[in-house]
């Protein structure tokens, strides 16, 4: 076995291995960029070493600064975890010149199929059903428009160099198809360096099912069975389940059997996971999932495998990687009841799930569920790095039973003065077509507003906050069954509220400030009176620029009259676009964005007021 391991990434995967490899007696190496320098990962790993500035391609991204890390501490090996590096084929090679142990697949297996037509069409020689599309090298737009047509519409325009849910365009008639393919080349080229498309038929009815792969240097591949993760925002992965809703054994085994077939075509070792695309229009069937792609390395939703299997996927990669043979054979491995996981995001689900920056004052998962973390209470939430704060992931004999103790967990999670999605994925958990195991892709864009978490607490809720707050004293000489009604005015979340409630229900204690949580909300409560001067920000209209970016789009003018909820700027940061939204009904009293403006962190962008302001 490996005796050190340098992990070249960060947050909960860089956790995440170091806890299996501690357990292994392995000695971990953590690297980190300025704005990491107080990160867990760091503090849990027994050395850690300064690789460079917060942004990812001056440190995470700079193969260099990883290879001298390593070198320097004399690691034996480096697992690249998630994303930056992981699937990387010339870093890969890079490793392994340096005499490092890499703990992932060869890199020729990272190249076939690092390239999504590439990899489509060794899977077709393979004789692994693909989606039905256009994989060819003639990129003329006129030729792209016919193949589209030839293979009927809707289509989906895909970058061959894309990921994470980036570069794609659904189109639904030919008239759309143009301005579509522009869009999408242009996205592709500035995301990836590469503007070629593929063009495939547009699934109806789509689930995301995907198998878990494992390779080892002895020509063994099995597969871990598959997982569910069709509930997805924009093209990504929200909520994740294993095993599939509806998957029966004949299907299982088919599928399962194809991404065998996948993983061996291209001499596969160590963890990868095989997608496809089902049209689930009549359940799921086996001759309706076909290949979608390869990711050639450990996936974020790995622990709902490891909790249906009870085997550590990250103990497999490092026995693999050390050139032992897989630790079960396929007969060994049996799925054991139901995990599911959801990805907790500081963001904002009332703002377009606009990133939510800064420091974590309150944090907290309870211990019902596994949650996979990078960060702790006092953490701050920087600019840089996907906001994704933890995996929080429930296994139970039965569906149900997972689906119950996910949503309470998230129910209860506490995260402040930071939004968090927690609240949406209690919706979106509780929904009734998720609660049934209907799930598709395009769930979560069609029920979008029912699945917003309300605004404000409960009334019982907040009837309980006003009496904590109006303390003991108040109800001196009354008796506890003639309790008396009273009215407290309160800021919650800084939105003046109202609320009848009953003395009686005081807590011994007078504060004046609480912090209420429900449904995965947290919202801080304070008297009105005591809030007084910080009032000024509450039903405040000035649309700030929450983090560092550039403006992609003005969608008003000054003097427009805006409703709640509508666009108001675009912005582009941390690689996504963000729409920020009008907090009230009202009209554009300032408009300072500029299409093309950079804005720092704070920069007023809009200032809506109330009409007659
Ligand atoms: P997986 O397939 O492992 O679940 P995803 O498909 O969600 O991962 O994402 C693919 C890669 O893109 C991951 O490695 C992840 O780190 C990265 N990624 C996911 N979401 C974002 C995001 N919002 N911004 C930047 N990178 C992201
Ligand atoms: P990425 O590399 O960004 O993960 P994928 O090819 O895996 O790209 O596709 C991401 C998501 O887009 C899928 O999980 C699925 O929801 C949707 N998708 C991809 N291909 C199709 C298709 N042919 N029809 C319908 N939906 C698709
Ligand atoms: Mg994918």
């Amino acid at each position: 076995m490996i005796e050190s391991l340098l992990i070249a990434n960060r947050g909960e995967i860089a956790c995440r291995i170091i806890r299996t490899a501690r357990a292994l007696g392995i000695r971990t190496i953590a690297v980190y960029s300025d704005a990491d320098a107080r990160a867990l990962h760091v503090r849990e790993a027994d050395e850690a070493v300064h690789i460079g500035a917060s942004p990812a391609r001056e440190s995470y991204l700079v193969a260099e600064r990883i290879l001298a890390a390593a070198r320097d501490t004399g690691a034996a090996a480096i697992h690249p975890g998630y994303g930056f590096l992981s699937e990387n084929a010339d870093f890969a090679q890079q490793v392994i010149d340096n005499g490092i142990v890499w703990v992932g697949p060869r890199p020729a297996s990272i190249r076939a199929m690092g390239l999504k037509d590439a990899a489509k069409q060794r899977m077709i020689a393979a004789g692994v059903p693909v989606t039905p599309g256009y994989l060819g090298d003639d990129q003329d737009p006129a030729r792209l428009a016919r193949e589209a047509a030839a293979i009927g519409y809707p289509v989906l325009i895909k970058a061959v160099a894309g990921g994470g849910g980036k570069g794609m365009r659904r189109v639904d008639d030919a008239a759309a198809f143009a301005d579509a393919l522009a869009s999408c080349q242009r996205e592709a080229a500035a995301a990836f360096g590469d503007d070629k498309v593929l063009i495939e038929k547009y699934i109806l009815s789509p689930r995301h099912i995907e198998v878990q792969v494992f390779g080892d240097t002895h020509g063994n591949v099995v597969h871990l069975f598959e997982r569910d993760c069709s509930l997805q925002r924009r093209h990504q992965k929200v909520i994740e389940e294993a095993p599939a809703p509806g998957m029966d054994a004949d299907t299982r085994a088919a599928v399962c059997a194809a991404a065998v077939k996948a993983a061996q075509a291209v001499d596969y070792v160590g963890a990868g996971t095989i997608e496809f695309i089902a049209d689930a229009s009549d359940g799921l069937r086996a001759d309706r999932i076909w290949f979608m792609e390869m990711n050639t390395r450990l996936q974020v939703e790995h622990p709902v495998t490891e909790m249906i299997t009870g085997q550590d996927l990250v103990a497999w990669q490092l026995r693999v990687a050390s050139g032992e043979p897989l630790p079960c054979r396929q007969d060994e491995l049996a799925i054991d009841g139901h995990a599911i996981e959801a990805r907790l995001y500081a963001e904002d689900p009332a703002k377009g799930f606009l990133p939510s920056i800064g420091r974590l004052e309150a944090f907290d998962l309870g211990d019902t569920a596994r949650v996979d973390t990078g960060v702790e209470r006092g953490a701050t939430i920087s600019p840089y790095y996907d906001p994704m704060i933890a995996k929080v992931i429930a296994h139970g004999a039965t569906r149900e039973e997972a689906r119950e103790t996910l949503a309470d967990t998230l129910d209860a999670a506490v995260v402040w003065p930071l939004r968090s999605n927690a609240g949406f994925l209690v919706e979106a958990l509780d929904h009734p077509d998720f609660v049934a195991g209907r799930v598709d892709t395009g769930l979560i864009a069609r029920e979008g507003d029912a699945l917003m978490p309300p605004v404000l607490p409960s009334e019982e809720v907040l009837a309980t906050a006003a009496a904590a707050l109006a303390g003991p004293q108040r109800i001196a000489g009354f008796r506890l069954n003639a309790a008396p009604q009273r009215t407290a005015r309160m800021l919650v979340g800084g939105e003046p509220v109202s609320v009848d409630f009953a003395a009686v229900a005081v807590s011994p204690v007078a504060h004046d400030r609480l912090l209420v949580t429900e449904g995965g909300q947290t919202w801080e409560v304070t008297p009105f009176r005591a809030a007084g001067a910080a009032a000024g920000g509450a039903g405040d209209g000035a649309i700030l620029s929450p983090m560092p970016g550039r403006v992609i789009a003005v969608e008003v003018a000054a003097g427009d009259a805006v409703v709640k909820g509508q666009r108001l700027v675009t912005l582009e940061a941390m690689k996504m676009e963000h729409s920020l939204t009008a907090p009230f009904d009202g009209h554009v009293a300032d408009l300072a964005a500029q299409p093309e403006g950079q804005v720092t962190e704070g920069t007023l962008l809009v200032r809506i007021v109330r009409d007659g302001e």
